[in-house]
């Protein structure tokens, strides 16, 4: 059935039942968190990233969106800053694992049966894999042994060529993205208004010794509290972004869903 909007929570009930009872629309839910982005950008960046990648993707295969999980695990001091820092407002990892095993077991029960998670935060990756486990042992337990689920975060659909015309001065990896070029420019392609770029704060490439120590040491942490500088960000580098992640994106959905 072809739906008039990609939000699942925008559809009436019979609508979105009509859709996903006979278990051949995939679900998307868009995984982020409430965390400090830098003096440049708002604090659900990590929300309103993979909500998009999910929408378009959704278009693409005749998927829905679910609701966002707009709160995520406890923000990492070398991947997002760390969780000290004024706006970062996380979730204990028991609690992200519960609510999301919650969830998958909802949609397995209004029929769904191909679901894909799109994380927008990386410190969720392990909590998603723990409630992707319970939810599928538990739907075992009740009969249920047909629900795939995929499990993806965007920035991993970033190949060698998109990486060289985004980091012509080196890339400085995953972890240091953190409100840094890939972030800030998906922002200014998708959300402009909500970029700051003239308050942005242009740091050098965070460096930390290879241990942690709690509680944390807050001057690891640059100031502005992005790993790395968000100057050579630009709405360009935000289109390309957005055309490569989604069709990485599709392309697996394709390829795991038929
Ligand atoms: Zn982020
Ligand atoms: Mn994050």
């Amino acid at each position: 059935m072809q739906a008039t909007t990609a939000f699942a929570s925008e559809m009436t009930w019979p609508a979105y039942d009509a859709a996903v009872k006979n278990g051949t629309t995939p679900i998307l839910i868009p995984l982020g968190s409430m965390e400090q982005h830098g003096h440049h950008m708002p604090l659900h960046v990590d929300v309103l990233l993979p909500t998009e990648f999910a929408r378009r993707a959704a278009i693409e295969v005749g998927g829905l969106v679910a609701p966002a999980f707009t709160y995520g695990y406890k923000s990492h001091q070398k991947s997002g800053g760390g969780n000290h820092l004024p706006g970062t407002t996380s979730l204990d990892g028991a609690t992200l694992v519960a609510a999301l095993r919650d969830v998958i077991k909802e949609f397995a029960r209004h029929g769904v049966r191909k679901i894909c998670l799109v994380n927008g935060h990386f410190e969720n990756s392990w909590f998603i894999i723990e409630a992707i486990d319970l939810a599928l042992r538990e739907l075992r337990w009740d009969g249920v042994t047909d629900v795939k689920i995929v499990v993806l975060s965007y920035w991993d659909f970033v190949g060698p060529e998109a990486l060289a015309q985004l980091y012509p001065n080196g890339f400085p990896g995953w972890e240091l993205e953190h409100g840094g070029v890939l972030e800030t420019s998906l922002m200014l392609a998708l959300h402009p208004a909500l970029v700051h770029l003239h308050a942005a704060v242009d740091v050098a490439p965070a460096t930390f010794p290879p241990y942690d120590v709690y509680p944390v040491k807050p001057d690891w942490t640059p100031p502005s509290g992005t790993l790395s500088s968000p100057k050579e960000a630009s709405a360009e580098k935000g289109q390309i972004l957005l055309q490569v992640c989604t069709a990485g994106i599709v392309k697996a959905l394709v390829a795991e869903f038929g």
